[in-house]
């Protein structure tokens, strides 16, 4: 290799870096990036560079054209391996028939349950990679990705070893999450908390045996498992050495964020039922608030997250889409960046600290989400003068080029 202590200088650039305690967005004009073996070596205003452009040998130097670099999106909450869909019960909804219908025609959560169960290894990486494509389209590098549809030990497994492969297919990392408390099957109707007993003693140590769960999730909710069944699925992650996360208070207040917050959770996701309390005791533990308007959205529900009383407690907020079948078949960030100003009120400069910075965050990633020294250098380069205009458009995609690592992505 040359002497030059950087592989790339990237030029001519506003940065949004996202580190916080400065300018907002930490935004940085007339600004310069350097890569060196995949992380960032230099972030700065391009007079500050310590050595001179036309030294560098022939190709490390890159013009941005006057494009805003912002770290690369991270998609922090998804459901995105399934069978099937539920296209057919939206429409049936909509003709005016009744949940209980739909529910008897074999629509619901169960009906994705029996086509995932059902769909191989080959044809749940194809669908996937559907959604995938659309998100890195609008320069996502990370996704989480939870399994949630099998609710028995194989197809759970099935779909942590499918969300594994869609980062040998496309060039993103991918953190999967194990949900086996996502819904009580058919099977289990009537004693659930067997099916809580092989989730803590089967699915879980399997998982876990296999290096497929980079952290364990549930769902919290009267539909779903009350906080002690909660609970000892924490536990059993916690015996495992695996980080928790929770869907919590997204129908009603079962004090579920509380109790991720006493667990250490990495974050407590959708929150529109959260209280003083819930937010106090993710303030002391660290956890992230994951807001997910896309299910907001879809459910047409009236009850906004507690943004202020989180902001006001310095609980650090992330968005995501929460791609799924039923309630969020959405696969765009930059329209939940939207979504969450317009919904939820928050500022365009919080919407995209929530996928990148407080992202990162909800995931336990502590190198990236931030354009700072020593962190990878994930990063995307838009056609756009100010960042605010990311949350602004509604189906614009400026995006030009993402990097990952440092290395320009090929499309
Ligand atoms: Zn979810």
């Amino acid at each position: 290799m040359s002497s030059a202590p950087w592989d790339t200088v990237w030029v001519n650039l506003s940065v949004a870096t996202m580190v916080p305690g400065g300018t907002p967005y930490g935004l940085i004009e007339h600004a310069a990036v350097a890569v060196v073996g995949g992380r960032i070596g230099f972030v700065g205003r391009q007079l500050d560079l310590p050595l001179r452009l036309h030294e560098l040998p022939d190709g490390v130097v890159r013009d941005g054209g006057g494009a805003l670099m912002t770290p690369g999106l991270i998609d922090c909450h998804t459901h995105l391996v399934y069978g099937g869909n539920r296209a057919r019960e939206f429409e049936m909804r909509l003709q005016g028939q009744s949940y209980e219908e739909i529910a008897r025609a074999g629509g619901g959560i169960l009906a994705t349950v029996r086509a995932t169960r059902e769909a191989d290894a080959v044809s749940l990486t194809r669908s996937a990679l559907s959604r995938l494509d659309p998100l890195l389209a609008e320069g996502v590098t990370t996704v989480e990705v939870k399994s949630g549809y099998g609710l028995e030990t194989e197809t759970e497994l099935r779909m942590l070893r499918v969300a594994r492969l869609l980062a040998h297919e496309r060039p993103v990392e991918v953190r999967t999450t194990l949900l086996g408390a996502h819904a009580v099957p058919e099977e289990f109707q009537g004693d659930v908390d067997a099916y809580v007993d092989l989730v803590c003693r089967e699915m879980l140590p399997l998982a876990a045996a296999e290096g497929l769960a980079d952290a364990v999730d549930a769902f919290c909710e009267t539909i779903a498992f009350s906080p002690a069944q909660t609970s000892r699925v924490f536990e059993a992650a916690r015996a495992l050495g695996l980080p928790v996360k929770l869907h919590a208070e997204q129908l009603s207040n079962l004090g579920g964020a509380a109790l991720a917050a006493a667990f250490g959770a990495l974050s407590a996701d959708h929150l529109e039922w959260l209280d003083a309390a819930g937010v106090t005791a993710m303030a002391r533990s660290g956890t992230v608030a994951v807001l997910l308007p896309g299910a907001f959205y879809v459910l047409r529900e009236t009850r906004v997250p507690p943004v202020d009383l989180l902001r006001r407690a310095g609980v650090p907020i992330a968005l995501a889409t929460d791609c799924n079948p039923g309630t969020s078949p959405l696969t765009s960030l930059l329209l939940v960046l939207n979504m969450a100003c317009t919904l939820f009120r928050l500022t365009p400069e919080e919407a995209l600290a929530g996928v990148t910075r407080n992202a990162a965050r909800a995931l336990g990633l502590a190198d990236r989400g931030e354009l700072r020294q020593g962190h990878r250098a994930d990063a995307v380069l838009w056609r756009v003068e100010h960042p605010a205009e990311l949350a602004y458009a509604i189906g614009l995609n400026p995006r030009i080029a993402t990097l990952r690592g440092g290395v320009v992505v090929a499309d």
